[in-house]
């Protein structure tokens, strides 16, 4: 008799389902901990993959926006040396996979810097994220003067169901919610509830075009353990999507796999029975 193990292939892993897709290292702007001891932390806590996801923020430079004492990700710098540690993680049980955060924009100049950038880096996965809206990066407080919850939340959705539309390949649609972060109103938390037909239509989208749905859980300050909320996630599983992965969101060590258990959790509540890791253009499943 042949033990189901010897079937699982690529699904195969022997870190157990540990996977952060999200995290950035010192390459970043606001990153912290340095790359490699992001990578050795992670391998101490049992990883089997690693996600770098630096940020490219070709969407700042295009509308101006700059932060004191933070230089944009070296591109060269980060890739080559991502590269070799990915290399030195080989055969050590963590496959550490080299990928970069995208700050959608639509202008079409900016997107053909990020097309450029995926044709000369080939990273192993993009995560698409929406940061960006009329000027501002929408975690600070500027981007909300003279803005009702509704319009603010509803830009930014809007912007999100347009970013599915970048011509530039990605796998993963980056923390749905990320408004909400630091919002000034009582009701902070971005819900399913607030815009379900535009949500509905998100979801759809993400789902027809084969993309990843992140679960994030850099959610300091929300009532939430992650972004997008449970009732996103609901609706997504309701309307046929399966493609999920974590992200911690971590820019140290520290927050490395923050909330994984519980994220872990809610989505097993909800009926979703592995992540989905890309690596490449190829899909892989980790059953949780
Ligand atoms: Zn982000
Ligand atoms: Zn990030």
């Amino acid at each position: 008799m042949v033990s189901g193990l010897a079937f699982c292939g690529a699904m195969c892993y022997n870190r157990g389902m540990k996977a952060d897709l999200h995290t950035h290292s010192a390459f970043s702007p606001d990153g912290i901990s340095p790359l490699f001891e992001m990578a050795a932390a992670a391998h101490g806590m049992g990883l089997a993959y690693l996600g770098v996801s630096e940020h490219f923020d070709y969407d700042y430079a295009f509308y101006g926006i700059t932060f004191e004492g933070e230089t944009p990700t070296d591109e060269t710098a980060y890739f080559s040396a991502a590269r070799a540690l990915q290399r030195e993680y080989e055969g050590k049980g963590m496959r550490l996979l080299v990928g970069g955060e995208y700050g959608y924009c639509p202008d079409a100049g900016c997107c053909e810097k990020y097309l450029a950038l995926t044709a000369r880096q080939r990273p192993d996965f993009v995560i698409n994220s929406v940061h960006s809206l009329d000027g501002y990066d929408c975690y600070f407080a500027e981007y909300f003067q003279g803005k009702p919850r509704e319009r603010a939340y509803g830009k930014y959705l809007e912007r999100v169901r347009e970013s599915l539309e970048a011509p530039y390949s990605y796998d993963i649609v980056g923390h749905i919610g990320y408004v909400a972060r630091r919002a000034p109103y009582e009701k902070k938390l971005l819900s399913y509830d607030d815009f379900p037909a535009l949500f509905d239509d998100i979801l759809r989208t993400v789902i027809a075009k084969g993309k990843i749905l992140e679960v994030n859980t850099s959610t300091k300050g929300l009532k939430t353990r992650f972004l997008p909320e449970a009732g996103v996630l609901s609706r997504y599983f309701e309307l046929g999507g399966r493609r999920i992965s974590f992200g911690s969101d971590a820019h140290d060590t520290s927050r490395i796999l923050e909330g994984f258990s519980e994220a872990l959790a809610a989505l097993k509540q909800i009926g979703f029975t592995a992540l989905t890791v890309p690596i490449r253009g190829d899909y892989l499943e980790v059953k949780i």
